[in-house]
């Protein structure tokens, strides 16, 4: 029986593979939307990418996972034509690797990348990821920031007027919402999960309560017809933001109210949020990982 058990699984490895090889292909796919000219948003896996296209070339903020860069480099040549799409600048909203994969991609093939001071500081030095249960070597050369900034900086490049903010202590303590003054568009790298409880990464610095108060501080920012493009999710309007906001601010207010009347953290993941949040809870962070959270933050 086992020459004959070997034969039908090589048999069954050859048809296979191939198909597993297709799949993989297919999944490495870039979807694009439209936004305000010459922006252009990309999503893949990761976090949503703007390209911006135009006469002074490529410019793009953030570039998802390392193994999409190839993918996005087809589409940025078609987007821009003749071989053209290599970006000149790469601008990182923080240092997450599903947001700067492809920076060594980028960094080897001449891209300029700017990021907030922190995120070079954790890019170049060995990181625990408690909350991924992962470890971050640092990255090769190629992928660090070489601009790097403290509070702000501003890019003037095909036509827009590019202010990246940063905002301390919020998601991480290197993030950067990108405006777009003449678009009217703005990139909120992870301040903002549309529609979804957020992911705050306590162990790189990031806060509840900062991330909060980062998040009413875009809102000031925004009017109604400014194009929100958030870290994960599809695109957005203030009222959306507003939306958000508001659960960030009833959510963190319940948990906070009840580790002070003394409840511990299983009896309040027990007891929920409410319905009304629920739905907040079908993605990366459920219910009972954002209460864990927002625990963690305040002790
Ligand atoms: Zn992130």
């Amino acid at each position: 029986m086992r020459p004959l058990h070997s034969l039908l699984l090589c048999a069954s490895l050859a048809t296979s593979l191939p198909l597993a090889a297709q799949q993989a292909e297919d999944e490495l796919k870039v979807a694009i939307s439209a936004l305000p000219a010459p922006l252009h948003l990309l999503q893949g896996q990761g976090g949503n990418v703007i390209a911006s296209v135009g006469e002074d070339g490529v410019l793009i903020i953030d570039d998802d996972y390392t193994n999409y860069a190839p993918a996005y480099a087809g589409v940025l040549d078609g987007l821009a034509g003749g071989g053209k799409g290599t970006p000149r600048f790469v601008l990182n909203t923080h240092w997450h690797f599903d947001h700067t994969g492809g920076n060594a991609y980028w960094g080897e093939r001449g891209a300029v990348i700017v990021a907030h001071d922190n995120v070079y500081a954790r890019m170049s030095t060995r990181q625990e990821m408690k909350a991924m249960d992962r470890v971050m070597e640092p990255s090769p050369r190629p992928a660090l920031p070489v601009v790097t900034y403290a509070d702000a900086v501003a890019l003037r490049f095909n036509g827009s007027t590019i202010e990246a903010q940063h905002y301390p202590r919020g998601h991480t303590d290197g993030d950067s919402v990108v405006y777009f003054a003449e678009q009217n568009v703005v990139h909120m790298g992870d301040h903002f999960f549309k529609d979804r409880f957020p992911f705050v990464d306590l162990g790189s610095g990031g806060s509840v309560q900062g991330y909060l108060a980062n998040v009413q501080a875009v809102l000031e920012r925004v009017d109604g017809k400014t194009v929100i493009v958030p870290g994960h999710g599809s695109l957005a309007k203030k009222a959306d933001l507003q939306r958000y906001a508001d659960m960030l601010e009833a959510t963190i207010g319940i948990v906070s109210e009840r580790l002070e009347e003394g409840a511990d953290v299983e009896e309040i993941i027990t007891q929920g949020l409410g319905q009304k949040w629920e739905s907040w809870g079908a993605g990366f962070i459920d219910e009972a990982r954002w209460i864990r959270t927002i625990a963690e933050s305040a002790g």
